[in-house]
This record gives C-alpha cells, sequence and structure tokens, in this order.
C-alpha cells in the first residue's frame, strides 16, 4: 500500500479536493489563534484540536510542516465587523491592568491548556510585533481599495471580485454581527485603521499615515501568514464563524494587496462549534467551561480531546458531562489496552523503541496480513477529510486482535496514537479526582493496602470496615472492576 492521497473540504469551493502542495514535500498551515484578553473556552480549544489533528496528520503523512497560529493581541473588537469596544482594551480597564499584562497572562494560560491537550508547540506570533507591516500593507491598498471617515481607514468590499464568496450566503447571524459605523459606504466595508478618536485614551495605540490608532482585526492575519508563510499557502483554518466576516475579509484584503483573483491560501478549512443546550458555547455570554474547569471536576484534559476526536470536525458537537464522561471511559480502555500490548511487546525486545511517526515508516514495520489492513484502514480514514471517528475505531481494532506477534501489534496501536495526539498515561492520572474532594488519594491508597491485608488475612469485617468508612467519604471501591480501577469517587458530575 502507498500513502493514500489527503482529501480536505475546502469552504471556498465547498467540496472535498485532494490536497496538492504548493511547494514539493512541504505544507504550511496557518491558523486563527485566540484574542487574548480572557480565558479561552473548551469551544476555543475545539479548533485548536482540530488544527493540530490536521497538522499532525500533514506531518505524519510525510509533509515537511510549517504551521502557525497567530496571538490576537491588537484589534478584535466586541463585534467582528469592526464596531464596538476594543476587547482588549475593554479586559484591561475592568481588570484594572495594562492591556499588555492581560495579553501575555492569558497566552501564557492558552498555551499551557495547548500543551494539556498534547497539542503540539507551534509558532505562536503576536499581531503587536507586526503593526509596521500593517500599516505598510495599508499603504499598499488604499488607493484602489480604501476610503477615509472619521474613525480610520475602511476597505471598500466593492473594490474586488466577488467579495464574500467564501460565505456564500450572509446568514442572519452574519449580518447581525455587522454594526453600522457612521461614513461606511457598504454595510461589509471594514476598519484596515482604527484612528483613535480624539480626547479617548488607548494604551495599545502606534503613529499611522492615518493618525494614531490601532490596527483593524482582519488585516493582522493577511500580514502575519504572508509574512511566515508567504502567499498563497496551502491550507487556513478557522472556526466555523469566520467563514462569515473574518476570512471574507481576510481574502479581500489579499486579493487587493497580491492575489487578485485569488484568495490567498488554496484550501480554507473551518471546524463546527461546540455547543451546549443553550447553543453555541461562546465568551461573550460569560458562562463558558474553561480546560481548568474539566479538570477540576476530575477530568483528564485528554478526554476533551477523545470527546473532540468522535466527531468528525464539520459536524456541531454537543457538550455534555454525560458524554465527556464517556469519552473519559473510552480513553481509558484504550489507555489499558496499549499498555497491555505495550508491556507484552516490551517483555519481548527489551525496552521497545518508539514507534515510527511517519506513515510510511509504520508500514515498513507492520507487515503481519491481520494488522496491516488495519493500518491500511486508519490510513484512509485519515485522509478522508480526518475522518478521526473511523481512525479511532481502527485503533480499537488493533487493540482487540488476538494471537499478533507483540512487537507488530504494540508498534501499530502506538503508532496510531500519534497523528490522533494521544498518549498512554499513567491509568492513575486518568481517575475521577474532583478539585474539591475531602480525601487526598494517598490516603485512599494508604486504606486500600489496609484493606487488601485484612482480606489476606481473612478479616473481612475489619476489610468491610474499611470499605464503609470510604463510602462514608464519598469513595467507592470497585472490587473486580474490568479497567482495574481500584476506586472513584462517587458523585463527580
Ligand atoms: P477567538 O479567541 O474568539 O478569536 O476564537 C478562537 C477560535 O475559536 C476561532 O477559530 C473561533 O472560530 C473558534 N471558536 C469560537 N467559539 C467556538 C465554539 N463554540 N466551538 C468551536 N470553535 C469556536
Ligand atoms: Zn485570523
Amino acid at each position: 500500500m502507498t500513502t493514500p492521497p489527503l482529501k480536505l473540504f475546502n469552504s471556498l469551493t465547498r467540496q472535498v479536493e485532494q490536497f496538492v502542495p504548493i511547494h514539493a514535500g512541504e505544507a504550511r498551515v496557518y491558523s486563527c489563534g485566540p484574542t487574548v484578553y480572557n480565558y479561552q473556552h473548551v469551544g476555543n480549544m475545539r479548533a485548536y484540536v482540530f488544527a493540530d489533528t490536521l497538522g499532525r496528520t500533514l506531518s505524519w503523512a510525510g509533509y515537511d510542516l510549517t504551521h502557525v497560529v497567530n496571538i490576537t493581541d491588537v484589534g478584535h473588537l466586541t463585534s467582528d465587523a469592526d464596531a464596538g469596544d476594543d476587547k482588549m482594551e475593554k479586559a484591561a480597564a475592568s481588570a484594572g491592568k495594562s492591556a499588555w499584562d492581560i495579553a501575555a497572562y492569558y497566552q501564557r494560560v492558552f498555551e499551557d491548556d495547548l500543551a494539556r491537550l498534547n497539542i503540539r508547540k507551534l509558532q505562536h506570533p503576536k499581531a503587536t510585533d507586526y503593526v509596521e507591516a500593517m500599516i505598510e500593507w495599508g499603504k499598499g491598498i488604499e488607493d484602489k481599495h480604501c476610503y477615509r471617515i472619521e474613525s480610520g481607514l475602511y476597505f471598500d468590499v466593492t473594490t474586488v471580485p466577488e467579495y464574500g464568496r467564501l460565505a456564500r450566503a450572509v446568514t442572519e447571524e452574519g449580518e447581525a454581527r455587522i454594526e453600522s459605523v457612521e461614513g461606511k459606504r457598504n454595510a461589509a466595508d471594514f476598519a484596515i485603521w482604527r484612528t483613535t478618536p480624539e480626547g479617548e485614551d488607548r494604551q495599545m495605540e502606534w503613529d499611522s499615515p492615518w493618525g494614531r490608532g490601532a490596527p483593524g482585526w482582519h488585516i493582522e492575519c493577511s500580514v502575519m501568514s504572508a509574512e511566515l508563510l508567504g502567499h498563497p499557502f496551502d491550507i487556513h483554518t478557522g472556526g466555523i464563524d469566520h467563514r462569515e466576516i473574518h476570512h471574507p475579509n481576510e481574502i479581500a484584503q489579499n486579493q487587493a494587496h497580491n492575489c487578485r483573483e485569488k484568495s490567498g491560501a488554496n484550501i480554507w478549512m473551518h471546524n463546527n462549534f461546540l455547543v451546549d443546550r443553550r447553543g453555541k458555547m461562546s465568551k461573550s455570554t460569560g458562562d463558558f467551561l474553561t480546560l481548568q474547569a474539566l479538570v477540576d471536576r476530575g477530568y483528564h484534559p485528554l478526554a476533551y480531546r477523545m470527546l473532540c476526536l468522535q466527531a468528525h470536525y464539520r459536524s456541531e458537537l454537543e457538550f455534555t458531562w454525560e458524554g465527556l464522561g464517556a469519552a473519559l471511559v473510552r480513553l481509558k480502555r484504550l489507555v489499558m489496552g496499549l499498555r497491555q500490548a505495550q508491556d507484552q511487546w516490551s517483555q519481548e525486545a527489551g525496552l521497545a523503541p518508539p514507534p515510527p511517526t511517519r506513515a510510511d515508516g509504520l508500514r515498513a514495520e507492520v507487515t503481519h496480513p491481520k494488522l496491516a489492513p488495519l493500518l491500511e484502514k486508519f490510513e484512509n480514514a485519515l485522509a478522508d477529510d480526518l475522518n478521526t471517528a473511523i481512525a479511532l475505531t481502527a485503533l480499537e481494532e488493533v487493540l482487540a486482535t488476538k494471537k499478533m506477534p507483540k512487537d507488530q501489534k504494540g508498534i501499530l496501536a502506538l503508532g496510531m496514537m500519534w497523528p490522533l495526539g494521544l498518549m498512554i498515561l499513567p491509568r492513575e492520572e486518568l481517575r475521577l479526582r474532583p478539585a474539591g474532594a475531602q480525601v487526598t488519594e494517598a490516603e485512599i491508597e494508604a486504606e486500600l493496602v489496609r484493606r487488601k491485608e485484612a482480606r489476606a488475612a481473612k478479616d473481612f469485617a475489619l476489610s468491610d470496615a474499611i470499605r464503609d468508612d470510604l463510602a462514608a467519604k464519598g469513595v467507592e471501591v470497585m472490587d473486580g472492576d474490568p479497567l482495574g480501577w481500584d476506586w472513584k469517587l462517587e458523585h463527580f458530575a
């Protein structure tokens, strides 16, 4: 078998297309990153799990990957279409801190969350480091595509062919997000530069030909992608909300600057929303779940990654605690199966070498007639617009195989974990243990040792008493649990 061609859904054409790199053997990807004025919620993190799974799939298929996730530390207003307050300035004012401190703090938390989700470390350029380049870009497109009004320099969307073709039809939600700004020629026109109004103090501002002020939000992604990846590059990603305003605006800027009929990237990909009963999880409601909130309830962050992988990135995913619990159990089963496969393999091979992190390397090592087709199924699933749900079942099928050569089974199962961004963890780490629990893990373990000794000495009265005592503290002892868990905390969710 050879590597199956990678097919990806292109939002521009609304079709699945074969990935053909612009530079042979390379893949260059840009993913819109967080606005660092607040914590990222788990909905936002779905966008980065998706981008990471795409990046891993490209690396795994053998492409030399350059992947940028920018940090929006200036320019994003409370409305995506350049009206309302500046998110950074607003957060700084209400916290009584500088906008720069706010940005640094939330960027750090974001990067910690990425690491906890086993998202690979990438370049995270900050928009504020590219303001000069944004001004240069603005100067280059000003004459033919922009006009000045009191609040700044605006882009006239009628000056480029087919504005909005990415969005297709502007939905009611999209329309509602375009607020009117005094003097705009067309509702969809957007700011390249926002001149600071007289009498207003901004913490983040720069000199420009259009007065002192700050760049618009959309210009940063055009500029950073061009600077870091060159236009055109291969793949641009973001959440599906960006298909309506932010990415059409990026495309218009790219067309004005250098791309004419083209958009700046060959493929535009969008992950769908994480929703709950009330709809899309969003920061503006103020009521959202962070990754830390999941951890505080006792869930390992990779349970959330598993939840994301179980759904296709283009479908909505509903968040429920039950769903997260089921994803955690599935992850536990995988980890247990993998540990077994790895232990058997290590016993035969001594200290087992790490599996190849490229598909062709894995294919060369796994030749058994029952295992090779499962690798093929796995590869085909990922190549089919990142069908991680099917890929996961192929991995589970590998673990369920019996009487396989241990090295091949172990190496294959571990090798499949890599593109999915899953990994073997000590099983204790996957135990549900809410941060607010009354009893420590060490105390529980010590009691269980005592109970084991009591049972060995046939002192069942003592053993039962210990179990009851633990139950009174909310700890359920799990004798004979098929997953090998000795205990869990009750009433966790
Ligand atoms: P922001 O920090 O608001 O710029 O958003 C960061 C990323 O998260 C963007 O790619 C958004 O499109 C994406 N996003 C926002 N809300 C959700 C959600 N509920 N589900 C999935 N992705 C989202
Ligand atoms: Zn962007």
